[in-house]
């Protein structure tokens, strides 16, 4: 089941292993280091068990050969040790000692290869190859994983941007990009709540386009729809970030504009009122002039310690956009007072 390699392909793929090679004695440590350099490049050496330990902690390998007598900490402790660590990382123990106790010992701690020394080169190829198919068989495994692990958050991604998309599509409205009606009914009653428990003001604008029958019948539906898009700009420019423009109904909008008191509500509406007018909608008339345009705006102000509800606070602005048409159009008032405008 595990990779098979031939001598050139295990010495191409052994150069690209991190080997960690424990011996207390200098002599033993140089000679069999040469013969690890014909396989390895990455080769760190520690001078007893303790060092190897610490030298495990502090990088990760993917082999690792050990002496078994050593002074400060045996093969045997250091092997135990690292082994609470890690159990999958072969180990491969050099020793002159052929004693059955001490097989046993290895055995029982998970070491994977065994070398006497004095170490000739085919006997070391033989243990190397090994356990390189094994570390191979790992090295593949992880990254099949990895690779899966990325394909997961990759399509985690998409699904949440998609989804996001999707909230978006399904809360705007497609000719204007104002909030629609669904969003509305959404949002409107956790902000007029939190109005209420925190004690602040909450109005609500009603606006409608001044006959705009007219202008459909006059230009065509595209004329019309291109004074919509027009004036939800308008709209947009003249409000903060935290109020909420709706798109109500066909030429009317709804404005949320929390914190804020009937004053501050008035003089928004004054300015999205005037701006409207000043614009240049790209419509014209038989002089070849702009189009003029005209709003209507009702406003109402959250009696917020009140029972009132979100939807008597709407009902409220609609009555007193009702009121601004029964007056003649073109002009703002507020729901039970007299002269808001002024
Ligand atoms: P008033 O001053 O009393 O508000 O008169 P009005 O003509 O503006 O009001 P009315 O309710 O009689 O007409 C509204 C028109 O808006 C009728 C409808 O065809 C048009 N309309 C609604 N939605 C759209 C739309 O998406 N695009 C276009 N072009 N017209 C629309
Ligand atoms: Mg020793
Ligand atoms: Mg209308
Ligand atoms: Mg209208």
């Amino acid at each position: 089941m595990y990779h098979k390699f031939e001598l050139d392909e295990l010495i191409e793929f052994t150069k690209t292993l991190k080997v960690l090679y424990v011996e207390d004695n200098k002599d033993v440590r140089d000679s069999i280091l040469a013969l690890l350099e014909n396989f390895f490049v990455s080769i760190e050496t520690a001078v007893d068990g303790k060092d190897g330990y610490e030298k495990f902690q502090e990088s990760s390998f993917d082999l690792i050969f050990s002496d078994i007598r050593m002074p400060r900490m045996t093969g045997i402790e250091m092997i135990r040790l690292i082994r609470q660590e890690d159990d999958t990382i072969p180990i491969i123990v050099t020793t002159a000692h052929q004693e059955t106790e001490l097989l046993m010992d290895c055995i029982e701690i998970g070491v994977s290869g065994y070398l006497l020394k004095p170490i000739n080169l085919k006997q070391l190829t033989k243990v190397i190859k090994q356990n390189c198919e094994k570390i191979y068989y790992k090295k593949q495994n992880e990254l099949y994983e990895a690779s899966l692990e990325k394909l997961v958050q990759e399509r985690t991604k998409e699904l949440e941007e998609a989804k996001e998309v999707l909230q978006k599509l399904v809360s705007i409205d497609p000719l204007t990009g104002l909030y629609n009606r669904r969003y509305f009914n959404e949002i409107s009653k956790t902000l007029f709540n939190l109005s209420k428990r925190n004690n602040q003001p909450l109005s609500v604008l009603m606006i409608d386009i001044d006959r705009f029958k007219f202008i459909n019948d006059s230009f065509g539906h595209m004329a019309g729809d291109k004074v919509l898009i027009h004036i939800a700009k308008e709209i947009m420019y003249s409000l903060r970030n935290s109020d909420v423009a709706v798109r109500f109904g066909g030429e009317e909008f709804l404005i949320i504009l929390p914190g804020t008191p009937l004053q501050g509500a008035t003089q928004i509406a004054r300015k999205i009122k005037e701006n409207i007018e000043r614009e240049e909608i790209p419509v014209y008339d038989a002089q070849n002039n702009f189009i003029k345009l005209t709003v209507s705006i009702g406003i109402a102000e959250c009696e917020c310690k009140s029972d009132q509800g979100i939807d008597d606070l709407v009902h409220k602005s609609d009555e007193a956009l009702y009121q601004a048409k029964r007056s003649g159009r073109d002009t703002i008032r507020c729901y039970n007072v007299n002269n808001c405008e002024m």
